[in-house]
């Protein structure tokens, strides 16, 4: 059976330049970057040059950046290293109600466990944050704000120069997860108002278990991860070489595409959700049309179940999502599409296309051709069929 992959927000392939560049690092240049001797020092050097290279494409500087683990680390590591560096100075955090769980969980747990206040910004049903919601909530004790720029669920893209501009204005940090934006919209800190921001290579076709933090010069972050004096004493732990290499070579084959790879996946996105709306009654599409990422397009199929149409398409050969790749397994509605008001039949209904560098029309219309007939089965098994041709 042809196998369809329309699930990139979750993770991507691995770009074979990148797996090229990482080779060398798994094999003969395996050493250990803080070891002195010639093989330690091939890997510094691969290191400190993936570094560089990394800083050129973010607009930043090199001693700027911290690796990391991922995406999750990043992000825990943004709001706990700012909370606890900033504990005497304040103690409440902003962040949106459709953040990515490695900032909801670590903001909670700030709540729940360091005597935090924390403040949830609402979105519409676009699911956008409006920027006026951050001014209104940032108090005289908020040390960090921390909204995302592009959303993984629904693909909106947040208005991180307004945020930003508001939290430069009244003296606060801000943190933004760019871990879906990046690689998809330009992404730039010498462009954009942030302080601390998030990246992660597999979103972007690089390696599994790398990922990135930037901080601002001067912002004060305290480690979360002890025991040794790597990444300038910020993040402890021997480097992941080959990962890094990875990382960056992926960064650099697929950031001079991002234009016309935004207009080819707009436009292949758009082709799906016509497709879909002609042949699928009652589907409703979910988040803003225009303000979003081109690869992603969220729908709800009010009468079937997240899961029995993620099932049924897997057994079409068609790999997809039903929200966020860490919900799944547990039955919870997104809290992405709760936040936005869906109710419950369209938040336990919804699917999530996310379209990457080898989708093709083809693709798109066999999701077309095979939803109608798994929807109309799913309908009448669920006797929801009846329910919904009444409403
Ligand atoms: N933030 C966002 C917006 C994401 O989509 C993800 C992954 O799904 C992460 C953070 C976590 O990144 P990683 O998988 O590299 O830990």
């Amino acid at each position: 059976m042809r196998r369809i992959y329309l699930d990139h927000n979750a993770t991507t392939p691995l770009h074979p330049e990148a797996l090229k560049a990482m080779l060398p690092f798994l094999q003969d240049s395996y050493g250990n970057a803080s070891s002195i001797h010639f093989l330690g020092r091939e890997a510094r050097a691969a290191l400190d040059d993936a570094r560089e290279r990394l800083a050129k494409l973010l607009g930043a500087k090199a001693g700027e950046i911290v690796f990391t683990s991922g995406g999750t680390e990043a992000d825990n590591h943004a709001i706990f290293g700012v909370a606890r560096a900033l504990a005497d100075k304040g103690k409440h955090i902003v962040t949106s109600s459709i953040e990515h769980h490695a900032v909801v969980h670590s903001c909670e747990h700030l709540k729940e466990h360091e005597g935090c206040a924390l403040t949830l910004l609402p979105v519409g049903r676009d699911g956008i944050v409006d920027p006026e919601s951050v001014r209104a909530a940032i108090r005289d004790d908020t040390v960090l704000v921390s909204v995302m720029w592009a959303n993984n669920e629904i693909g909106t893209l947040q208005p991180i120069r307004e945020i930003g501009a508001i939290c430069r204005e009244r003296g606060v940090l801000f943190h933004t997860d760019a871990v879906q934006a990046f690689g998809k919209v330009p992404v730039s800190v010498s462009d954009v108002p942030v302080d601390l921001l998030s990246i992660s290579a597999h979103k972007i076709y690089g390696p599994k278990g790398t990922g990135a933090l930037w901080m601002r010069p001067r912002v004060k972050v305290e480690p979360i991860v002890f025991g040794g004096s790597h990444e300038s004493e910020r993040r402890a732990g021997t480097e992941n070489v080959a990962g890094i290499v990875g990382f960056v070579r992926a960064a650099e084959m697929i950031l001079p595409r991002m234009q016309s790879e935004d207009r080819r996946l707009r436009d292949l996105t758009e082709r799906l959700w016509r497709g879909l709306q002609q042949r699928v009654e009652g589907i409703v599409r979910n988040g803003d049309p225009q303000r979003r990422v081109a690869n992603t397009l969220n729908v709800s199929v009010p009468g079937c179940a997240s899961d029995s149409l993620l099932i049924s398409l897997d057994l079409e050969g068609i790999g997809v999502s039903s929200g966020s790749a860490c919900a799944v397994g547990s039955l919870k509605p997104s809290h992405v599409l709760q936040a936005m008001g869906l109710s419950n039949d369209l938040a336990n209904s919804a699917l999530r296309f996310s379209l990457g560098a080898a989708t093709t029309e083809t693709d798109v219309d066999a999701v077309i051709e095979v939803m109608p007939a798994i929807v109309s089965r799913l309908r009448s098994f669920q006797g929801a069929g009846k329910a919904f041709a009444r409403k």
